[in-house]
């Protein structure tokens, strides 16, 4: 097996990697060390970013710089500033024992004149963002005489986010003798162009195979209406409680909407997209670094200069125009040698989508069916007693509490303390998915099916019937406009159709009240609803759901004689009983 040992790298760089915890090669770096120290061609290695591509070039550069000269012999090009001060702080920590060395990362949004004076130190390694670096060959600040090796790292994003012409500039500007290392995770045209005009002689790698994600990944798809999505989000999230990962959205302004909306919905999510400011994108960034934020909504652009490693899925919540953009999503996912889950959430004439995709990545994607709500709750409520029962216990700190505690829950029998607990952290859930409608779509209808009815008639109710069970069951929801505003079943048709803007919304079964208007509508139809009235910061209107269905009356009896029983066993049962009734006339109040 090899070794970082006989690599042939300096003691003090295998003393960095083995405090950092390295221990053997990554592939990329099996292939790319040994060919950087001891042949002299250039390099183009087709890898995505978690492959260990960064000490794959960086330990190497280290080996071989002279650091008792102060003069730039490696420039390191990278698309984003994020990305630059990451690989600047990855080669620091390689070079922790190589007290001469000195790495310098030069980017945008910074103030230039102190990176001017930490250039006048004379680092031997820059690493820089090609905008920022032009800047600073325009002010005269940089000498590229002595520059041996040139690294390209993400050429493909360098050129995505349109720095070809600063890249070509800086091509012509670091002297010609020098060995020139391209990585990216894609090899379009425009690299090969690239690598044909200023690359000599050059060996190419490939890790993985070309243009395909990584094999740690899994591709799963999930088919719903279009109008489902976002409630099929949900119920991903939900199904994996332990999600960390990041939504990818096609819009700034999809990637604030979805966003508000988990957050609404008590997620832990936050959003990443251009109209941020750059301190407001660092937040977010390192919220999510940190793991402070579970889930990240964010558009393409904005996330490029994310690099986290362990996520467990990402999420296209809309699949990409461009495979290319859905290698990279999915390249976020499965990295250093973890697994990983990229899901697509499609409508159903997106499957011939999936087909392209397939083929070009060369993975065959698994269509899973949408959680039901059965299924979510059962995990959430097993996840908890999971970690529950792992929780770490820390007597020291928690025994002063205890005898007050055992006293104050006294009168509960064991039985009693689980079902409260389980009720306390999991209502919501119970609540949420009481009513959850299967939001699975077939992949081909089955046209056949409705033929076999005898005449038209049947043959249009067999196709209502489709359409109901596709839909879900019709729920009650009740509107704050009311008699008393000269609420007519027209004015209300009118009222949803303006907020909705959307005139397919079936209402039926309207029921005028003197403050309220009570509906009938599809499940999967109500939060649309809700969403359009709760978007529209004009309308004083508010649409909810009616909580009076038999479930909801059987889950509150159940509840009620729950509390009744603590009561009968308790000596305090007066005030039991008003806070009962309290907690009743809430759940009925709208
Ligand atoms: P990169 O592709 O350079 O972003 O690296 C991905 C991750 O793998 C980083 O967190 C590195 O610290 C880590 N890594 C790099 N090389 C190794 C190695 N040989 N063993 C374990 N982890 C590594």
């Amino acid at each position: 097996m090899t070794t970082f040992e006989n690599l042939g790298l300096r003691n003090e760089i295998i003393t960095a990697v083995d405090c950092l915890g390295f221990e053997n090669p990554m592939p990329v770096q099996e292939q790319v060390i040994p060919f950087v120290m001891n042949e002299t061609r250039d390099l183009i290695a087709l890898a995505q970013t978690g492959t260990g591509k960064t000490a794959a070039f960086g330990l190497p550069l280290l080996n071989m710089i002279d650091n008792t000269k102060k003069q730039i012999q490696a420039l390191i090009l990278s698309p984003t500033r994020e990305l630059c001060i990451q690989i600047s702080n990855d080669l620091k920590n390689y070079a922790q024992y190589m007290h001469a060395t000195k790495i310098v990362p030069v980017y945008g949004g910074e103030n230039i004149v102190s990176q001017i004076r930490q250039l006048a130190e004379q680092p031997q390694i820059l690493v820089a963002t090609p905008g920022r670096l032009i800047d600073l060959i325009n002010r005269k600040k940089i000498k590229f005489d002595n520059v041996k090796f040139l690294v390209l790292d993400e050429a493909d994003e360098m050129l995505n986010m349109g720095f070809q012409e600063d890249l070509e500039t800086i091509l012509q500007n670091v002297p010609d003798e020098r060995r020139t290392l391209l990585f990216s995770a894609t090899m379009p045209k425009e690299i090969e162009h690239i690598a044909q005009k200023y690359m000599n002689e050059s060996k190419s790698i490939s890790i993985g195979i070309r243009n395909s994600g990584s094999d740690n990944v899994e591709h799963v798809y999930y088919s719903v209406q279009a109008s489902n999505r976002y409630a099929a989000l949900k119920r991903i999230v939900d199904i994996n409680p332990d999600i960390y990962g990041i939504v990818f959205c096609r819009t700034r302004q999809e990637t604030k909407d979805v966003a508000e909306k988990l957050m609404r919905d008590g997620y832990n999510a936050d959003a990443l997209h251009g109209d941020l400011s750059q301190p407001q994108r660092d937040s977010v960034m390192s919220k999510f670094r940190i793991r402070n934020l579970q889930i990240l909504v964010a558009t393409d652009v904005a996330a490029r200069g994310l690099d986290v490693n362990d996520l467990t899925h990402v999420i296209n919540y809309n699949l990409p125009d461009d495979v290319e953009i859905y290698t990279h999503r999915s390249g976020r996912t499965g990295r250093a040698n973890k697994k990983g889950i990229s899901v697509s959430i499609i409508h159903s004439r997106e499957h011939k989508r999936i087909n392209e995709i397939e083929r070009m990545v060369k993975k065959t994607f698994k269509k899973e069916a949408v959680p039901s709500g059965l299924d979510i709750c059962k995990r959430q409520l097993f996840y908890m007693i999971e970690r529950m029962e792992h929780v770490q216990v820390n007597d020291d700190q928690i025994n002063q509490f205890l005898p007050h505690v055992f006293k104050k829950l006294e009168y509960l029998q064991k039985e009693d303390v689980i079902r409260r607990f389980v009720s306390l952290e999991f209502n919501r859930f119970l609540d949420y998915y009481k009513n959850a409608a299967d939001l699975n779509i077939p992949d081909k209808p089955n046209h056949n099916e409705s033929n076999k009815s005898r005449n038209g008639r049947n043959r249009e109710n067999s196709g209502n019937r489709e359409k109901t069970s596709k839909r879900g069951q019709r729920i009650r929801m009740k509107i704050n406009f009311g008699a008393k505003q000269n609420a007519s079943p027209r004015s209300v048709l009118g009222l949803i159709n303006d907020t909705t803007n959307d005139k397919s919304i079936n209402i039926s079964n309207i029921e005028i009240s003197n403050k309220f208007t009570f509906f009938d509508v599809f499940a999967d139809q109500s939060e649309q609803l809700i969403n359009a009235f709760y978007r529209n910061n004009r309308t004083p209107f508010v649409i909810d759901i009616v909580k009076e269905n038999k479930r909801q009356q059987q889950y509150q009896d159940a509840e009620y004689n729950f509390y009744e029983n603590v009561r009968k066993s308790t000596r305090s049962a007066k005030s039991q009983k008003s806070n009962i009734n309290k907690r009743k006339r809430k759940r009925t109040r709208y």
